[in-house]
């Protein structure tokens, strides 16, 4: 029997004047599954600690994130299809305007997104082709005017600042190494960023925009350097398939980054007009290759962030009206979030979230709604994110006894 773990980024809230979004929600088939199931709360990472979605997907997948977390970088190249190997050094990276005399460190950033450029596949393909360094390097884009760049060598380090100055109006920042090793790695990114400004600079694409009196995408900003992890695969670890359905990169990257199967459906946008029906359909198809099924939706935090209490609601509406499928699978189902994100704070929180985990083998509760309220009330108490793979894998009589 598969494992789904549905995943709705950032849902829990804190109460206002009672309410969250999630409690006043009219959601009958994830009030079902808390009903059918053994229900608690969770600090994803650990009791105050404010987890970011990487982390938190590490833990939830039981990869403990002290361990295992070397920054955003790495899993967001991941996430938008470069395959990173431990040491390879990775960043985050902008299609952005400069102007200016000389090389690309004298000249000033007027536009940190290029006029929000949307399709920068020619240019990519263009920086591939001709842009040479002495290590080997892989840059895919990712939505709109990002990109992310992986440099693969020996004694790469990823001590080094951002090239991004992060403000307009400011010169390109050189790369500086932050100690002794990483001054190749900083000689390179510079060499990169100077190389890559000289082919963009004089591309068509670029002479066009400049004729429609669009900024030029002529430089790419390098930032949040991080060396790939070791980390074990989830194959290895529990000799069991992963798959991740979503559309965020940053969680499709954990799910690459510890080897499993990334999908994003079609009329999947990460945010709130995504076709839930569609993802639904995908789950329930990949349930029959995986073992393991991570369903991701994100616009619950999105929303959080805009501080939208009745955009969140209505979300959480949107994706329960995809859920009624859910309750007659054959699966251990777990319904659960990543972290809150409050309306109130428009940030993540460490206030612990609710989790909702039905199978044949729980000892059901008296819960019969999902919500921050009621959670707590269930038979689960309160666990943590690395908790989740232990306690599904011995529902599902896949553990391992610990002892004789
Ligand atoms: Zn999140
Ligand atoms: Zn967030």
């Amino acid at each position: 029997m598969p494992l789904l773990l549905v995943i709705l980024d950032g849902m829990p809230d804190r109460s206002l004047n009672g309410k969250t979004p999630l409690s006043v929600a009219k959601k009958p088939n994830m009030d079902a599954l808390a009903d059918l199931g053994v229900n608690g709360i969770m600090d994803v990472v650990a009791p105050g600690v404010r987890p970011g979605s990487d982390t938190s997907h590490l833990a939830l997948l039981g990869y403990d994130p002290y361990k295992y977390y070397t920054g955003r970088g790495p899993i967001e190249a991941a996430g938008v299809g470069i395959e990173v190997k431990p040491g390879d050094v990775a960043f985050r990276a902008n299609f952005a305007t400069v102007e200016g005399e000389g090389s690309i460190f004298e000249k000033v950033v007027v536009d940190r997104r290029a006029g929000r450029i949307q399709d920068t596949k020619e240019l990519i393909k263009a920086i591939r082709e001709e842009v040479e360094l002495p290590v080997d390097f892989y840059i895919e884009r990712g939505s709109g005017h990002r990109a992310a760049v992986v440099f693969r060598g020996e004694g790469l380090q990823a001590e080094v600042s951002d090239v991004d100055p992060k403000v307009v109006g400011a010169k390109v920042k050189k790369a500086n190494a932050l100690n002794e090793e990483a001054q190749k790695t900083a000689e390179i990114v510079n060499e990169f960023v100077q190389k890559v400004h000289e082919v963009l600079d004089k591309h068509p694409i670029n002479e066009e925009r400049q004729k429609a009196g669009l900024p030029k995408a002529n430089a790419l900003l390098l930032r949040g350097a991080g060396i790939a992890p070791r980390i074990p695969s989830f194959k290895d670890k529990y000799n069991l398939k992963l798959c991740v359905i979503a559309a965020a990169a940053i969680v499709k990257g954990v799910g690459a980054i510890v080897g499993g199967k990334t999908v994003t459906p079609d009329g999947a946008t990460g945010n709130k007009f995504t076709d839930v029906n569609a993802k639904l359909k995908c789950a329930l198809r990949e349930l029959k290759h995986s073992d393991v099924v991570l369903l991701h939706f994100k616009a619950t935090d999105e929303l959080g962030h805009d501080g939208d209490f009745d955009g969140k609601r209505e979300f959480i509406e949107k994706v329960d009206s995809a859920f009624e499928d859910l309750l007659n699978l054959d699966a251990c189902i777990i319904l659960t979030s990543d972290h809150s994100t409050p309306v109130k704070t428009r940030e993540h929180t460490a206030d612990p979230v609710p989790i909702a985990m039905v199978h044949e083998n729980v000892r059901r509760d008296e819960v019969t709604k999902f919500s921050e309220f009621e959670a707590f009330k269930g038979g689960l108490c309160r666990i943590r994110g690395l908790d989740v793979m232990n306690i599904a894998l011995d529902l599902l009589d896949l553990a391992k006894k610990f002892g004789a």
